[in-house]
C-alpha cells in the first residue's frame, strides 16, 4: 500500500448519465485488491501498471471538505468506478466511511458499487444518507460461489454479497445488482441469469442492471487471456476466433438471454433500472 496526494477528488460526470444518475465520481484508492480476472482498470488508458499495488489518497478528506460546499448542484456522487471502495484495505483504513460522514453532513446523494459485504459496516450512515438518496449496488456476475472464486479471487463470495443486500433491504435502503460483465462462454447461460435474478429477489433487492457481455482491450485482454489459459484451457482460442481484436464482446445468444432476464425480473417484480435520485429520474425517463 502506498500513500499519494491527489490534486482534486470529485470529477464531474458527463451529463446526462442515465445508468446510475451520477453527477460526480470519486476514487479514494487507485488499484484494487479484488483482482477480478476481467477487470477493465488494467487497460492502458488508466495508467495503472499493477492493479494490486494499491495507492491511498491520504488528503482525500481535506479535498472533499473543500470541494463539496463549492458544488452548485447536489447531484449523486458515485463510489467504485475504477476500484472497489470496500476492498479489504478499507476495513482498517476507513477511507470510505470517513468520506460518507462528510457527504452526509453536506446532504449529497450517493451511489455505491461494490462486491464486498464490508459495506454493511456503514449501513447506519447509508441509511442516514438515504433520507436524501442512497443506492447500494452489488456486482454479481455469477451466483455460483465456486466459479466466483476463480473469476474474482480477492472478492467476498456472491452469497455474502446477497446476505449484505438482505440487510440493506431490511433497513429500507435501496439495493440491487449490477449483473455485468456476463463473460462469454463462462457465465452467459440461462441458469446463471435465472439464479442471479432469483437470489436478488430472495435478498429483497429491487433492481438488476444487466450488461450481457464484456469489453476487452490491450493490457486487460492480455491479462484475461493469460488467466483463461490457466483456469479454462482452450477458451482463449474460442475468444480469439469469435471476437478478434473487438472491444465489445457480446454474450452468446444475447437476445435469448435478454428475454430470459426480462421474464425472470417481471416474475419476481424486479425492475431493470436503478431508481434514481429525483432530479436525475426525469432525465432517465427521457433517455431509456
Ligand atoms: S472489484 Fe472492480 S475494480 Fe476491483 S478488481 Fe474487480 S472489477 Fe476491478
Amino acid at each position: 500500500m502506498r500513500e499519494i496526494l491527489a490534486k482534486t477528488l470529485l470529477s464531474a460526470v458527463k451529463q446526462p448519465e442515465p445508468w446510475f444518475g451520477l453527477r460526480y465520481n470519486m476514487n479514494l484508492y487507485r488499484g484494487c485488491q479484488h483482482g477480478c480476472i476481467y477487470c477493465d482498470t488494467r487497460s492502458e488508458c488508466y495508467g495503472i501498471d499493477d492493479l494490486s499495488d494499491v495507492a491511498v489518497k491520504v488528503n482525500a478528506f481535506d479535498l472533499l471538505q473543500d470541494e463539496l460546499p463549492r458544488k452548485r448542484v447536489k447531484g449523486t456522487i458515485g463510489f467504485g468506478s475504477m476500484n472497489d471502495c470496500y476492498q479489504p484495505l478499507e476495513a482498517d483504513l476507513r477511507m470510505t466511511r470517513r468520506a460518507l460522514e462528510i457527504i452526509a453532513r453536506h446532504g449529497f446523494p450517493v451511489h455505491i458499487l461494490t462486491k464486498s459485504d464490508l459495506v454493511v459496516r456503514d449501513l447506519d450512515l447509508l441509511q442516514r444518507i438515504s433520507g436524501v438518496y442512497a443506492a447500494v449496488s452489488f456486482t454479481v456476475t455469477t451466483a455460483d460461489d465456486e466459479l466466483a472464486q476463480k473469476l474474482e479471487p480477492g472478492a467476498p463470495l456472491p452469497s455474502w454479497r446477497y446476505a449484505a443486500m438482505a440487510q440493506f433491504s431490511a433497513a429500507g435502503v435501496c439495493s440491487g445488482v449490477m449483473m455485468m460483465p456476463v463473460l462469454p462462454f463462462i457465465e452467459d447461460n440461462e441458469e446463471n441469469v435465472q439464479s442471479i435474478v432469483r437470489r436478488t429477489a430472495e435478498a429483497g433487492g429491487s433492481y438488476i442492471v444487466a450488461g450481457l457481455g464484456m469489453t476487452l482491450r490491450d493490457r486487460q485482454r492480455e491479462y484475461y487471456y493469460a488467466q483463461l489459459d490457466r483456469l479454462f484451457p482452450g477458451l482463449r482460442q474460442k475468444y480469439e476466433r469469435r471476437f478478434g481484436e473487438r472491444y465489445s464482446c457480446a454474450a452468446n445468444g444475447t437476445a435469448r438471454l435478454e428475454a430470459v432476464f426480462r421474464e425472470a425480473c417481471a416474475r419476481y417484480g424486479i425492475v431493470t433500472r436503478i431508481p434514481l435520485y429525483g432530479p436525475q429520474a426525469a432525465v432517465q425517463g427521457r433517455l431509456l
